[in-house]
This record gives structure tokens, C-alpha cells and sequence, in this order.
């Protein structure tokens, strides 16, 4: 209760702050914050009324929920405004794995790039306009495509960011103070979507992309393009942080029927070995944090090329989507595959 009562305070403040520095503080405005937040606790409230009343339990289950619901939601104001643009596809067709870091090209503040994005003709849009004020402005829902990155491959599976410049080309420069704004985001896309650590590779493989691999252009110029290496170093120690602090189940081995079915689970375990002595028991398998499979290795690669080859699990990206879902190492059991045939 008292973190969230924290975190409601500390939103309202910087909202303030914001606003004094923006001057745009009405109280209108202001008053409509207040009345958000004490309507967050009048349903909390209720919530544990429920908890009480109707589950007879210890009276915190769906207060709990509740309350781990709004704190999400209060994290989120990283995103000062939502300025919609109709350019997307719909929802996305896979999982969120990477981030693409574009240039505006213009001193240009957050809700006037997205603004740009608001014509239906001009068939573009991005998931965060971040601008050279450092206001960040939602465009896209993360859970649609947008189109970004001149590539299908890429949108589906990026958020993708339009920075504002400090100067205008050939250099291109980005301030100090909007390069701190873009590693606050990207933090807080890798922390939402699961993404850790995030790398820059200089490649597809990496999670932070650049437009200039997918299309002929300067996007996302010389010097923020040079950044990509210290944006991914500055991110991942924040993620790190967040471990050390906040995650305390990281690290544990769980025993499941498959990595998607966490009703099967047996236990979770810091030591394999008793890890796998559970699973051996109930005839089940070991998954370590990422959801990869441990334990039985060997005999279930056997297994599943031989399944694979009879049909069981489809073909191509069908075959590939239900042996990852499963927690499976597509790869190996693909080799396998290969290897038999
Ligand atoms: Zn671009």
C-alpha cells in the first residue's frame, strides 16, 4: 500500500514539476490528477472490501492484484501524451525482441513528430515520438505493427522511437539530456517486454536496430548511430540494477509439463539437482529462467525429432512457434531433424 501510495506522490510531482517548466499548469488540470488518484484508492479500498467479504481469505488477494495493476499503470508516465496516428498494420504477428532507434531529422518537440504521424497520406508512424524537449509521445500501442523500419521483418517485432535532434545535419547531434530520456525508454521497453540483456551487435541479431539496414537512408544519423553501443551498456546496467533489487525468483529452475503451462509446475528450485529429482518423480521436465529446457535433454531431442518427423508439430514457422512455446530449443531439435533424414 505504501509503495504504491509512493509511487502515486512521486507521479504527481514530476507532473507538476513538468508542467511548471512547460507552464501549463491549470488547475484544472491538476484538480483532474488529484481526482484520478484518489478514485486509485477508493477502488483499493474496495477491492479489499471484495477480499474480506466476498473470499473470506486473509483479505489481500485481489487488493494485491489491484494495487500491482495500478503501480504498472503509474510506471507508464514515462509517456507524457498519446497522440494516435492510424499508420499501423493492426496487432503485431510476433513477440517483441527488438528496438529501433530512429532520427527525426528536425529540432522538433515530442507531440509535433507525432503530429507528423497523424495524416493517413503520410502512411508512417512510430510506437515513441521522443522529442528535442524530452517529452515522449505514444503514437503506436506496442501491441500493433507500426510502420517504421521499411520492413515487415523488423516492425513486427521492434518498438521502434523517433528521437528529435539538436542540430540539424550533417552531424545531426542529439543533447546529452535527450540521450538520458531515450535510456530511461528503452529501459523501460526491455523491463515490459522482457528483453535482458539488451545488445547491440551491430547486426540483426542484436536487439537495438538500425533504419539504415533495412533501407537506403541516413536514419538514424552519424552521431546518434555512434550511441548505440553506450545506449545498450547504460540500459543494461539499469536492468541489472533492477535484478539485484527487485527479482528475487531470477535464477530459479522450474518444473513443468511444458514452459507455457505453468499450472503443471511442480516447484521451483535454486539447485538443479533437486530440480530434476522433482521432475524425475512427477515425469516432468526442468526449465531454467529463460524457459529453455534443462532436463531430460538428450532423450527429449531423440523424442521430439522423431515426433517432428511424423507431423506432430507442423511445418516451417508453425513447427518453429509451437517447439519455442513449448520451451524447446527449435535449433537442436531441428538439427536432429536434419541429422535422421
Ligand atoms: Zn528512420
Amino acid at each position: 500500500m505504501y509503495t504504491l501510495l509512493a509511487f502515486v506522490i512521486a507521479d504527481y510531482i514530476t507532473g507538476v514539476l513538468r508542467a511548471g517548466v512547460e507552464r501549463k499548469l491549470s488547475s484544472a488540470i491538476g484538480f483532474k490528477g488529484i481526482a484520478k488518484k484518489i478514485m486509485i484508492f477508493i477502488v483499493v479500498r474496495i477491492a479489499n472490501l471484495c477480499d474480506v467479504n466476498l473470499i473470506k481469505g486473509d483479505g489481500t488477494m485481489i487488493r494485491t492484484a489491484i494495487i500491482f495493476f495500478y503501480i504498472a499503470n503509474e510506471g507508464l508516465s514515462i509517456v507524457q501524451a498519446r497522440i494516435l496516428s492510424p499508420n499501423h498494420s493492426g496487432r503485431r504477428n510476433q513477440k517483441i525482441t527488438k528496438i529501433a532507434i530512429h532520427h527525426a531529422t528536425g529540432v522538433i518537440n515530442g507531440r509535433n513528430i507525432a503530429g507528423v504521424f497523424v495524416p493517413r497520406s503520410r502512411r508512417a508512424s512510430a510506437y515513441y515520438n521522443l522529442g528535442s524537449d524530452g517529452v515522449i509521445v505514444l503514437g503506436v500501442d506496442e501491441s500493433n505493427r507500426a510502420w517504421t523500419t521499411s520492413s515487415s521483418w523488423c516492425d513486427n517485432r521492434a518498438v521502434t522511437i523517433e528521437v528529435g535532434n539538436s542540430t540539424r545535419g550533417p552531424q545531426w547531434l542529439v543533447s546529452d539530456y535527450i540521450l538520458n530520456r531515450l535510456i530511461d525508454l528503452v529501459t523501460d521497453i526491455c523491463r515490459r517486454n522482457g528483453i535482458h540483456p539488451c545488445t547491440y551487435t551491430g547486426g540483426k541479431d542484436g536487439v537495438l536496430q538500425k533504419h539504415e539496414w533495412y533501407k537506403n537512408t541516413n536514419c538514424p544519423g552519424p552521431y546518434l548511430g555512434s550511441k548505440f553501443p553506450y545506449i545498450a551498456s547504460e540500459v543494461n546496467k539499469r536492468l541489472r540494477g533492477d535484478k539485484i533489487v527487485s527479482n528475487p525468483t531470477s535464477g530459479l529452475y522450474r518444473v513443468r509439463k511444458s514452459w507455457s503451462d505453468v499450472k503443471s509446475q511442480k516447484g521451483a528450485f535454486k539447485n538443479l539437482e533437486n530440480a530434476k529429482r522433482c521432475a524425475n518423480r512427477f515425469g516432468l521436465k526442468v526449465f531454467d529462467s529463460n524457459g529453455k529446457i534443462v532436463h531430460p535433454v538428450g532423450k527429449i531431442i531423440e523424442e521430439l525429432a522423431r515426433e517432428v518427423i511424423s507431423g506432430k508439430w507442423g511445418n516451417g514457422e508453425e513447427r518453429k512457434r509451437r517447439l519455442t512455446n513449448a520451451g524447446y530449443e527449435y535449433k537442436e531439435v531441428q538439427r536432429r531433424v536434419n541429422q535422421l533424414l
